[in-house]
């Protein structure tokens, strides 16, 4: 789509929004004001970090997607809920973090499957989303996933949270993102917990909102 019709397109959908949203409630709709979307992604939890990042991203007015892992959710099933409950969508990671292209087809399986229970039965709803550790795929992990409805998501920005990134540089790879990217990042780093008030500014400064991920593009779109 040429640039210019696509701003003509999210202009009218973004005055939809605003009617549909002044026809349902009296509350001026923050929608209103996104010309896009990203999505904020956290991996590897939930952990003992979970509660003070769901704080920190309600304060801020943002959502995720929370690409847990199986054993995590098994162990803090209460902490899925509490995702669940802050507005985020839960995802699936594999069960231990492994590296899949290193496992057998049954192994990847029992990874994948598994995981969706767990998450499943600590009330965190049926993933449809899919994110293999590391980002190491290849064939056979997306024929696996596809079998239980999965999504394989990856991302167009990596913060480096998980290599040291500073807040600065944290802050600054998410000032990167463009209509429908995804960033990666992680559940346990303090420097993404305190980077993530300053993520939600420039975000609005840039008329970005936190979208979920669409599993038929693989990109965010509204909620
Ligand atoms: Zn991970």
């Amino acid at each position: 789509m040429p640039a210019a019709l696509a701003t003509v397109v999210a202009a009218a959908l973004a005055v939809t929004t605003a009617t549909n949203a002044a026809a349902s409630t009296a509350a001026p709709s923050p929608a209103a004001a996104c010309t896009g979307y990203v999505g904020l992604t956290f991996d590897d939890g939930p952990s003992g970090n979970t509660t003070k990042l769901l704080d920190a991203l309600r304060r801020s007015g943002l959502r995720a997607t929370m690409f847990n892992t199986g054993q995590s959710a098994a162990a803090n099933p209460s902490l899925v809920r509490a995702q669940v409950a802050a507005g985020m969508w839960v995802a699936n990671h594999s069960y231990t973090h492994p590296h899949l292209t290193q496992l057998s087809q049954a192994q990847i399986d029992s990874e994948i499957s598994r995981t969706q229970q767990a998450i499943a039965g600590a009330g965190g709803g049926t993933p449809k989303l899919f994110r293999p550790p590391y980002g190491e795929t290849n064939a056979t992990v997306r024929s696996v996933a596809a079998r239980y409805g999965l999504t394989e998501i990856l991302w167009h920005v990596d913060s480096q949270d998980w290599n040291g990134a500073s807040t600065d540089a944290i802050v600054q790879s998410a000032a990167r993102l463009t209509n429908g990217q995804i960033i990666l990042m992680h559940d346990g780093p303090a420097n993404t917990l305190a980077a993530i008030p300053r993520i939600a500014q420039n975000l609005a400064s840039r008329g970005l909102c936190a979208g979920t991920i669409s599993p038929q593009t693989g990109r965010a779109v509204a909620p």
